[in-house]
């Protein structure tokens, strides 16, 4: 982990499509995931979503199954 100064809604990531270190706008959203009804505890999800400022490729990261 790199330390961020004070923006931490924008960080410096690798872009598969640009193939370069880019600025990323960074969101966490909470998405559902409703294929698996049997799994409840698995139907709400926090995300992290970060889109290259350049290319605007989205990339998500689900966040509490590391
Ligand atoms: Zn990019």
């Amino acid at each position: 982990m790199v330390p961020q100064p004070s923006d931490p809604d924008h960080v410096t990531e690798r872009c598969g499509t640009c193939e370069g270190k880019t600025t990323h706008d960074v969101r966490v959203e909470i998405r559902t995931e409703s294929q698996q009804e049997e799994n409840a505890e698995f139907s709400r999800e926090p995300y992290r979503i970060t889109t290259c400022s350049e290319c605007g490729a989205e990339t998500t990261t689900r966040m509490n199954n590391a």
